[in-house]
């Protein structure tokens, strides 16, 4: 048995996990299989994508898994901001509250937006508690480990050149030298210059340096001296002749930094990296387990993180007054509940999440623009079920939605959505009567919506919504439950 996995602990939680909800056949098995078989890079910064991918499984599945996993306690979720160009993680937190909307990447020496729905993955890895492995702590991992392995993103979110190379193996392969540099002491990288030039990098801090590779090749050994600062190098570079260089450099700060060089084509340029599948923070913002276990997740950055695509559908009850009467107002208020329950069924089966409740009304959020308005009929049908229950047509859904750009912010201790989309979806759902969905032209030319309304009566037509300065083209559906019950 591996010493390093607390068995008592991992069976305790396996057990917890099982019983967290109804699993298909084998997920929680397949999740202990990585925990006791896999490597340590193997239950490091988990893609549940991948994880899903690669057992067949239903992605939601296993967004699932992992979300009830850190639950219980076997993960914990590893949120990383990842530069687009070099597949650095610039930064990793334990919460989304700790996720700042700037970054900055000191191997790229470049200032990045965050937006939850470009690079902000969301991983998981095993709990120290339960298995100890070495990336629990990355101060103590060999100095070419801690670039390679930890720095940069491994096996799980491999970033890929236009070419198909995995950059982390190119870091790997291009950097001759690496290592960490003590306060106040000095390291000797010893490496040999070709062509090109030598570049000096730090992935923690901006220090770095150039040194041009040009002239006779040599055979003497050429030495040059460099001081490590905060945040620069002192010279900034130089030049050597193809052959052997040593080269020399004192760290003058009081913390531990670390020095890598790489050898570099003079005509070396960076490109935009193609990231394989991963979570996405603007997807598991979406996801209702999320919002459902980790309900203390708020975004701290005080103007918000950017989503550049989210759908939001707004619904809202028009409340047969004379019925409430009838009923009383505590049985109303039973109904109004298994109307949200009915709505959120819908919202979750499409993997939506519910943003907030506004007295009778609705407010949910999706990745897909689909599944949005998959959703919406999901939801006239179910309400038009219940009504069917009760004998009459008490409650009549009316539901809008769009789709664009929004600022994700905590509002009343809780994640929400801000900005001109929200208040257009708003608007477009006022606009619907009885038993209709509207939606934005942005949401029914989304790949699907038009096929799944195919078989309804769809109207276009444009309108003037209050604090819009231009006519809102918008689609009005009126599904057969809702025309038949009129
Ligand atoms: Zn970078």
């Amino acid at each position: 048995m591996d010493p390093k996995i607390d068995q008592r602990a991992l069976d305790e939680h396996l057990a917890a996990l099982e019983a967290a909800r109804t699993w298909n056949p084998r997920t929680v098995s397949r999740l202990e299989t990585l925990v006791r078989a896999g490597d340590d890079e193997a239950v490091f910064r988990v893609n549940p994508l991948k994880f899903a991918a690669e057992r067949g499984m239903p992605e939601a599945e296993s967004i699932d898994l992992f979300l009830h996993a850190t639950a219980v306690g076997l993960f914990t979720m590893d949120w990383l901001l990842l530069c687009p160009l070099c597949s650095c993680v610039v930064g990793s937190f334990g919460s989304l509250r700790a996720v700042d909307n700037h970054y900055h990447c000191s191997m790229c020496q470049t200032d990045y937006e965050a937006r939850l729905d470009d690079y902000i993955a969301v991983s998981f890895t095993v709990a120290r508690t339960i298995r100890r492995i070495a990336f629990h702590d990355p101060a103590g991992l060999p100095a070419r480990d801690y670039l390679v392995k930890y720095r940069v993103t491994g096996p799980h979110l491999a970033g890929r050149t236009p070419d198909g190379l995995i950059w982390g193996e190119l870091v790997d392969q291009v950097t001759s030298a690496v290592s960490y540099l003590p306060p106040g002491e000095t390291a000797r990288l010893e490496v040999s210059a070709t062509r090109g030039f030598l570049l000096g990098y730090d992935t923690d801090s901006d220090a770095g340096f150039v040194i041009a590779i040009g002239g006779d090749a040599t055979t003497e050994r050429q030495t040059v001296r460099l001081q490590y600062l905060d945040g620069r190098c002192e010279p900034k570079g130089g030049k050597v002749r193809p052959g052997a260089v040593a080269i020399e450099i004192t760290n003058a700060t009081a913390r531990r930094g670390l020095i890598a060089v790489a050898e570099l084509p003079a005509d070396f340029a960076r490109c935009q990296l193609a990231y394989e599948p991963f979570l996405t923070a603007a997807r598991l913002l979406t996801t209702q387990t999320f919002r459902d276990l980790f309900r203390a997740e708020v975004i701290r950055a005080t103007e918000g993180i950017g989503v550049k695509d989210i759908t939001l559908l707004f619904t809202d009850l028009k409340g047969s007054t004379e019925f409430y009467e009838r009923i009383g107002d505590l049985n109303a208020l039973a109904l109004v509940q298994r109307h949200f329950e009915r709505l959120r069924d819908a919202t979750v089966r499409r993997g939506g999440t519910i943003i907030k409740t506004i007295g009778d009304a609705v407010m949910a959020a999706f990745q897909d623009p689909s599944d949005a308005v998959g959703a919406a009929l999901d939801m006239l049908a179910g309400v038009e079920a219940l009504n069917r229950d009760l004998g009459e047509r008490a409650l009549i859904l009316k539901i809008g939605l769009h789709k664009g750009a929004a600022i994700a912010v905590t509002l009343n201790d809780s994640l929400d959505y801000f900005g001109q989309t929200v208040n257009v979806a708003a608007r477009v759902q006022a606009l619907a009567d009885a038993g209709e969905v509207y939606l934005t032209r942005e949401v029914y030319d989304s790949p699907g919506v038009a096929a799944l309304l195919a078989p309804f009566n769809v109207e276009a037509g444009t309108a003037r919504l209050k604090g819009v300065n231009q006519e809102t083209p918008f689609l009005r559906v009126q599904p057969a439950t809702a025309t038949r019950a009129a």
